[in-house]
């Protein structure tokens, strides 16, 4: 599907206030790709050779990633997500923490990581300001892990898990992409991880890009059939979940410190609250995440933009914001791994 570019800046359109879409739902959400590449080669992402990636003059700049979300807040943007490829290979991604926590109006800083590299790096991050924390994680074995992520870590993950949890970074959620014959008997033992500890595990339906069509169609297990599954015993009841921008339902066992929850993609109750744009790692605006239309705010960017314009950029966007994605069951959809993540 071939993402079209639209230039707002031509016709910057009017309008006060905080950012609303067409359909009234507010847009306070932004997610931000750091970058592209990435540390692994998750076989539902990317292939094993890697992507095409962005050259790196193509990629924003910490410097114009701020200036964009100073325009962004100054249009009611409150929350910001950092993702990627896998952000935490993006240099002193602390030092962008902090510039995007001291800017008024941002009192939400999250992030979402395959947590490799997160151990190392989250007293940094704690510091600068990141309150919150999606960690990846598709099994609890390590021969699986290297089959699903085509390289080792585990252990890596598990401690980046602990020291998040350990940093006080709260709530701490993990997303587990659900494939049968795969992962799909771990269900129980993710649950597991929840009653002692302050976790949030969202099991997450396989969504279909470009080269996963065909382990989607055989993988794919729906949100209902987990819920039926995890709830088997009977122990697990619906709660509230953690707050956040999340779009899971969330189970738990009783008195447990944590909850289990699914997130169904291909359902549209997710359109309907959806309160995000995302800004992918070459400076495009995308208001769906199976959307086709782009804005480029990376040019008036480098020209010299004023916050005022590239808070009109972000204004002009609303128009084109669908009122919900068309994806469905075992097709393609080429424009969301560059913009990552569903639970993330
Ligand atoms: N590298 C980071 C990570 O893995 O968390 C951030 C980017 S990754 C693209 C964000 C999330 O998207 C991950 O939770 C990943 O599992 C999920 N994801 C990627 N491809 C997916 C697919 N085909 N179906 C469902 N979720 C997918
Ligand atoms: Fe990398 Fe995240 Fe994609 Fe896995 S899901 S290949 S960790 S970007």
């Amino acid at each position: 599907m071939a993402v079209e570019t639209i230039d707002l800046l031509k016709a910057p359109p009017e309008g006060r206030g905080p950012l609303m879409d067409a359909f009234r739902r507010p847009i306070t959400y932004l997610r931000i790709s750091v970058t592209d590449r990435c540390n692994l080669r998750c076989v539902y992402c990317m292939p094993e050779s890697g992507l095409p990636w962005i050259p790196k003059r193509e990629i924003l700049t910490y410097e114009e990633i701020v200036r964009i979300v100073e325009g962004a807040a100054s249009v009611g943007v409150r929350s910001i997500r950092l993702t990627g490829g896998e952000p935490l290979i993006r240099r002193d991604l602390s030092a962008l923490v902090a510039q995007l926590a001291a800017i008024a109006g941002i009192d939400d800083i999250a992030l979402s990581t395959n947590g490799l590299l997160l151990e190392e790096q989250i007293c940094g991050l704690a510091a600068s300001g990141l309150r919150r924390v999606n960690v990846s994680l598709d099994t609890l074995r390590e021969d699986r892990f290297s089959a699903i992520a085509r390289r080792p870590g585990l252990s890596r993950v598990l401690g980046g898990i602990d020291a998040a949890i350990a940093a006080g970074l709260s709530p701490v959620k993990l997303n587990c992409v659900v494939m049968r014959n795969q992962n799909d008997d771990e269900l129980d033992a993710f649950a597991e991880l929840t009653r002692d500890r302050p976790l949030y595990v969202r099991f997450i339906e396989l969504m279909p890009v470009e080269e996963n069509v065909a382990l989607q169609r055989d993988a794919y297990v729906s949100a209902d059939e987990m819920l039926e599954r995890i709830g088997k015993n009977g122990k697990l009841l619906p709660v509230t979940g953690p707050g956040g921008n999340g779009p899971a339902r969330y189970y738990a066992f009783a008195g447990a410190a944590g909850a289990v929850g699914v997130i169904s993609p291909l359902s549209h109750d997710y359109c309907e609250r959806c309160n995000r744009v995302r800004l992918s790692a070459d400076g495009r605006l995308r208001l769906c995440l199976f959307g086709d239309h782009a804005i480029d705010v990376r040019t008036p960017t480098r020209a010299g933009a004023s916050r005022e314009e590239i808070a009109a950029i972000f204004r002009g966007a609303m128009v084109i914001k669908p009122e919900r994605h068309h994806l469905v069951l075992g097709e393609t959809a080429s424009a969301m791994r560059a913009f990552s993540e569903i639970g993330g």
